[in-house]
């Protein structure tokens, strides 16, 4: 199944964004949860056969003064069916190549449009859309006239990959922008764009960043693998995956107390059905906001 709907619209100040949903994806649920029982989690994401829940991959599309800015970009196309299988990826478009292509389609965009692109981190369910696969099968820019943005601690941890992080990090999805010197690297907290500030989030990779969108007052916050779904607001719903997990514990004690005060509007990036959310906390717990 693919999440719907493929592109959510909404004001954010002066600025138009757009939740585009690039696919869906199937990852184990207990990983997905960490330390939590399947009788929990299973009342907020339900399993499949395979013990898979279903997530998707949403990208984020902001009309910025600039050009349109793109946050994260899915998985690609660069992967062969057996791999697709395992995650339990669907991501291939009607139109264009990827769902992800579809999606700007759909709201009046071309990949060739697109003048920035802003990387969470470099995990493949992430930024395997920065490039693809052209007729002959050489790999080539996805967005060939954008910057591409991305942390330089993130890409040092992406190309010196140990036996528990390589199975996430593939160089096709990176090296290849570093080479053709489209890359922007950033050094810790930075204003990328005006407006659009990169804030260090780690714990699920050592140097994960989440991305502060500020218009006219209004704030945005892309919490990225930070917080995945909204079923992860609660502060020990952690994944298995993340690499430090008692700093994913302090980041998000952090970052969701600050989402409260300064009324964030956070974006999912892998819950299939909710696009984004104000959050509160019942005095036990965070939540998002009915
Ligand atoms: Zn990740």
């Amino acid at each position: 199944m693919i999440p719907q709907p493929l592109v959510e619209t909404r004001q954010l100040g002066r600025w138009r964004m757009h939740a585009i949903q690039a696919g869906g994806q199937r990852l184990d649920g207990g990983a997905m949860f960490g330390i939590v029982p399947k009788t929990l989690w299973e009342r907020r994401i339900p399993a499949d056969e395979r013990n898979r829940i279903q997530l998707g991959m949403r990208c984020l599309l902001i009309e910025h003064d600039i050009g349109p800015i793109l946050i994260d970009n899915g998985a690609g196309n660069k992967e062969d069916a057996k791999f697709y299988d395992i995650y339990g990826v669907e991501n291939r478009g009607e139109h264009g190549a990827t769902r992800l292509e579809d999606g700007l389609r759909e709201i009046g965009f071309a990949p060739e449009d697109i003048v920035m692109v802003i990387a969470s981190h470099l995990h493949f369910d992430h930024a395997g859309g920065n490039t693809k696969k052209d007729a002959s099968g050489a790999i080539v820019p996805s967005f060939p006239n954008a910057r591409y943005v991305m942390q330089r601690k993130e890409y040092e941890y992406a190309t010196h990959t140990n036996e528990r992080t390589a199975g996430s990090y593939f160089k096709p999805n990176f090296v290849p922008l570093v080479e053709a010197g489209l890359v922007d690297f950033l050094d810790g907290e930075a204003e990328i764009a005006s407006g659009i500030t990169g804030i260090l989030t780690p714990g699920h990779t050592p140097n994960h960043q989440s991305l502060l969108i500020e218009s006219d007052g209004e704030k945005a916050f892309f919490i990225a693998d930070l917080v995945p779904t909204a079923a992860h607001l609660p502060l020990p719903w952690i994944m298995g995956y993340d690499v430090e997990p008692l700093v994913t514990l302090e980041t998000k004690r952090a970052i969701l107390r600050r989402a409260v005060e300064e009324d964030w509007l956070v974006v999912f990036e892998h819950d299939s059905t909710v696009a984004w959310a104000k959050i509160e906390n019942d005095g036990k717990s965070y939540r998002a906001r009915p």
